[in-house]
């Protein structure tokens, strides 16, 4: 399978970047993992792709808040050992994919590319990521929960490129995880949770949920985080399962039923993790 014709800009800074993506039908390219299997099946037609390996925002820093620059791979996030990123980022990471996806697969691309199961979009949406965005007039901040517009679909426009994810620090003692349940075909998740999460001893004082696999877009599921924090630690089960029916399912599920089985396994099984991960607070 060949794609269809195009120029190949490999641009030397941001500016430069940006200028190559003002033409109308441009594109970026960074681990080229998703890009370049769209462009083979023509679902993408790109007359120029832009190469914006070149460029400085990559690798990861705490300045009280952790950065990830957006063209870190997800196997430079796993193996960076100076800053502690959250585990419910890791094991998104550590989801993608097998090695080499993710040794070539960028946080940024994961994120712009916006497959509906994306691991390391739900991460972000747990931690409640910020997400910096260059373009030829400047800079702006989207909340990952505004992000995601539906099936491939971001807020970015054609002319943006995601620089950063800035992670807010979540809060002190609560635990993070992520589970997936993994279609065996692919590899990507049927359904995948990320959890950030702290208890009393008996009621969450704290609870976020991102969802993957599960809706049209990877979504943050504060139906599902109400339910959690005003249950009772024996009836956390029964409170996700119950809120899930207000989740808006892809419109290619074929069998809602047994998807939001999954999602309500996966969730539990986060939350337990994340919980076990936990300080109780008082
Ligand atoms: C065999 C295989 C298995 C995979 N399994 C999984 C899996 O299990 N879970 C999972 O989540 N993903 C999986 N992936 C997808 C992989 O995670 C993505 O390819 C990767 O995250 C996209 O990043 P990239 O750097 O390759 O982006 P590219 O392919 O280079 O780009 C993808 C899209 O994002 C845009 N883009 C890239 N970077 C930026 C940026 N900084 N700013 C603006 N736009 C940008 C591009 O223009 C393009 O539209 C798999 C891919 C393959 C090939």
């Amino acid at each position: 399978v060949i794609s269809a014709a195009f120029d190949y800009v490999r641009a030397e800074s941001l500016e430069a970047a940006l200028g190559a993506l003002e033409l109308e039908d441009a594109k970026a390219i960074a681990g080229g993992h998703s890009l370049i299997p769209m462009m083979k099946l023509r679902f993408a037609r790109p007359s120029r792709v832009v190469d914006i390996t070149t460029l400085g925002f990559r690798g990861v820093r705490d300045d009280g808040a952790i950065s990830i620059g957006a063209l870190t791979t997800y196997d430079e996030l796993i193996r960076q050992r100076r800053v502690r990123i959250p585990d419910v980022l890791r094991e998104c990471a550590e989801a993608v994919g097998d090695l080499q996806v993710r040794n070539a697969g960028t946080i940024g691309g994961g994120l712009a590319h916006a497959d509906p199961s994306s691991d390391v979009a739900a991460g972000a949406l747990a931690l409640g990521a910020v997400l910096h965005v260059a373009s030829a007039s400047g800079e702006r901040v989207v909340n990952a929960e505004e992000f995601f517009l539906g099936p491939f679909s971001t807020l970015l426009d054609a002319q943006e490129l995601l620089t950063e994810i800035e992670l807010p620090s979540p809060p002190p003692g609560s635990g993070s995880a992520y589970v997936a349940v993994e279609d065996p075909a692919s590899g990507y998740p049927l359904a995948g949770a990320a959890v950030v999460a702290q208890t009393d001893g008996e009621r969450l004082t704290y609870c976020a949920v991102g969802l993957t696999g599960i809706t049209g877009s990877p979504i943050r599921a504060r139906v599902v985080e109400a339910a959690l924090l005003e249950a009772n630690a024996g009836d956390r089960v029964e409170a996700i399962r119950g809120s899930l029916p207000e989740v808006e399912l892809a419109v290619d599920v074929e069998d809602g039923a047994y998807k939001r089985h999954v999602a309500c396994v996966v969730v539990g099984r986060a939350l337990d993790r994340a919980l076990a991960r936990s300080e109780v607070s008082s």
